[in-house]
């Protein structure tokens, strides 16, 4: 027996809704896809229906102009089916091949960028930044716009030896999918937090701080009515500032970024990867970030030249071996680069044996 529908806003809505017809006609029998430029691909069915995908990047925090513009250009051209992939791509889904050329050549007048589609570098997936979260150590869309001033190319026509996914969270958190991509950006605080115990005793309930502390090295400090940090054990996450913000995180003189490579979700060829430690810190440099820039830059042109044909970032680290990529990246190798965390109790090590 069918249950009643509820009417409620709790939870997503069923997906199918929102499905392209010639989607829903043709659901699981497709029999291949082929990508036509750097930004479109076609999707041919069994039955030799066809689906159009028009790629564009977007800066991912978007105004609501430029939704309603996107909106309009969807209703223009594909009966109003768009979608946002994971990492903020923008994908129009046409489904009448004529509109293919007409929606390319609006998109390009209107300042769109095309691309993104198969062995090249796709919108980067990132995290709020200094816009919105509390606890970011450094920007996400002021890095990500200036890393893709840089690697605008590798967007649209200039090809790697497989897609290269980057992304940035603006701290170890993580909102964003650093843990799995081929290059990520991860903000990171290096001291512990300082406290204000006049505003502690105020603003926090003691047990709460103390258990937002994934490392306990947080305790009372009954004296002061309020609590102190082990600096040993902390590993300056900022948990406890979430909970109780007069302890306070934030350290513009030193905190900045590290940089970890080789992750992937996708299971073709090798199995899902995540990400390790390439350089443990840059400081943040804006508005423009160079050494950050370019570091990433480095690490993306040295894959694009050594590593064959169809291999990711993590994949072709692994077949040379983490020290020849140090050598070949001209990165250098650092203690922090060991993977022993003192009050994990155990060994977190799962990176590569190095020899040296
Ligand atoms: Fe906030 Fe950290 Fe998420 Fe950035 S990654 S939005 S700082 S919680
Ligand atoms: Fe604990 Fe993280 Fe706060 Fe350090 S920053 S005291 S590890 S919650």
């Amino acid at each position: 027996m069918a249950l009643p529908q509820r009417k409620t806003d709790i939870g997503p809505p069923h997906y199918e809704q929102f499905l392209p017809p010639v989607i829903k006609k043709n659901y699981g029998k497709w029999k291949y896809h082929e990508i036509l430029s750097p930004g479109i691909m076609v999707h041919v069915a069994e039955s030799g229906d066809e689906i159009y995908t028009v790629r564009v990047a977007s800066p991912r925090l978007l105004s609501t102009d430029t939704i309603r513009e996107i909106s309009d250009i969807a209703d223009k051209y594909c009966n109003g089916y768009l979608r946002f992939t994971s990492r903020n791509n923008i994908e129009f889904l046409v489904s009448n091949k004529k509109n293919v050329e007409l929606i390319k050549k609006e998109l390009k007048e209107k300042g769109y960028t095309i691309g993104g589609i198969g062995s090249r570098v796709s919108n980067v997936v990132h995290t709020q930044g200094w816009v919105h979260c509390h606890s970011a150590c450094t920007d996400a869309s002021g890095l990500v716009k200036v890393l893709m001033d840089e690697l605008y190319e590798y967007f649209t026509t200039k090809e790697l030896p497989n897609k290269v996914r980057l992304a940035v969270a603006c701290c170890v958190n993580m909102c964003g999918a650093v843990h799995c991509s081929d290059i990520a950006i991860v903000g990171v605080h290096r001291k512990t937090p300082t406290i204000n115990h006049e505003m502690v005793v105020k603003l926090c309930e003691i047990p709460t701080t103390i258990a937002s502390c994934p490392t306990r090295a947080i305790s009372p400090d009954p004296a002061k009515k309020s609590v102190k940090i082990n600096e040993d054990k902390c590993m300056y996450c900022g948990n406890c500032f979430t909970v109780c913000p007069p302890i306070d995180i934030h350290d513009p003189e030193n905190d900045g970024v590290s940089i970890v490579v080789g992750g992937k979700v996708s299971s073709l060829r090798s199995d899902p990867k995540f990400s390790k430690l390439a350089i443990p810190f840059l400081y943040n440099n804006p508005p423009r970030w160079p050494e950050v820039v370019s570091a990433v830059k480095n690490i993306l042109e040295t894959y694009a030249k050594h590593a064959k044909k169809h291999e990711r970032i993590g994949e072709w680290i692994e077949r040379i071996g983490w020290e020849r990529f140090f050598k070949l990246t001209g990165i250098e190798f650092t203690f922090q680069h060991l993977d022993d965390f003192t009050f994990a109790r155990e060994t977190f090590r799962t990176s590569a044996a190095f020899k040296w």
